[in-house]
């Protein structure tokens, strides 16, 4: 388990930028004595905004532009039964007891800046971004007030799907939000089949693609409470099947994802649509 030791509410920024990755990663060149260096990466490589990219103010503190902080800062949850997206404080009134998945945390409905932004952290190297975006989502499960995880999860991929990628994402954005949470994360589960992307198969085989599919490698003492974090959550099969055996080892299981998208159930049911759980 990797134990952090910074509390969300004692740092500094509230979206920390890609620039303060790259500061991160050449830690000499912005330590005091290099401030030149500092103001010459601003005007070379200026700050932008995580989803709309356009140029940030110096010093703004944030990955977001004033217009984006103004669309995006209120997340939601989206409710495993009925998969309708709402604001509370409490689980969908329709969700029944005992239900694997207990909530489901969002940052935000999907949309075309998500799909870039996603897009990139999946598919085009853009690992920094998990960073902002996991305390993003640590700070929505704080504002929802009534989940507390005692541990973060991280929904895994195959061995050979994460070899090919080089990384899991959902395990970035994982270590990101327990960092601001404070909390462990560890990769309790496996995935131990291979498979077909969910897209590539017919809406009925959708469920059979995904189930069996994971293990959970070392079960949590009894009642721990779990944060299961995806990127995206679309049909819901793979989020559900996770928090189904996570659930039946004991543990109480909530889910979070960066991005909701429920227009895809439609049009996958159409045929239109294919290739979102390929990005
Ligand atoms: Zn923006
Ligand atoms: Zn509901």
């Amino acid at each position: 388990m990797t134990q952090i030791n910074k509390p969300l509410k004692d740092q500094a920024v509230l979206y920390p930028g890609d620039k303060t990755d790259f500061a991160d990663h050449y830690p000499g060149l912005f330590n005091g004595k290099h401030r030149w260096f500092d103001t010459l990466a601003n005007f070379l490589f200026p700050a932008r905004c995580l989803l709309c990219h356009d140029i940030l103010p110096l010093a703004t503190g944030s990955s977001l532009c004033s217009s984006c902080q103004e669309h995006y800062r209120a997340g939601g949850q989206i409710c495993p039964q009925c998969e309708g997206f709402f604001r509370g404080t409490a689980p969908c009134s329709c969700l029944p007891e005992g239900s694997p998945l207990q909530a489901l945390f969002t940052i935000s409905l999907y949309d075309q800046n998500w799909r870039r932004l996603i897009h990139d952290l999946k598919y085009r190297n853009r690992r920094a971004a998990a960073r902002p975006l996991g305390i993003w989502l640590a700070r929505e499960i704080i504002n929802q007030g009534y989940c507390t995880p005692d541990l973060v999860v991280p929904v895994p991929l195959h061995r050979l799907r994460k070899k090919e990628r080089g990384y899991n994402q959902s395990a970035l954005l994982a270590h990101s939000s327990a960092l601001a949470l404070n909390i462990p994360c560890d990769n309790l589960l496996v995935k131990d089949k291979p498979t077909r992307s969910q897209t590539a198969v017919s809406r009925c085989e959708r469920h059979a693609n995904i189930r069996g599919v994971f293990k959970c490698a070392a079960p949590p003492p009894p009642g721990t409470r779990v944060l299961l974090i995806d990127d995206v959550y679309s049909t819901g099969n793979t989020m559900k099947e996770a928090a189904t055996v996570l659930s039946s080892r004991g543990a109480r299981v909530f889910g979070a994802v960066i991005a909701y998208n429920p227009h895809i159930k439609s049009l996958q049911r159409s045929g239109f649509y294919a290739g979102l759980d390929q990005w």
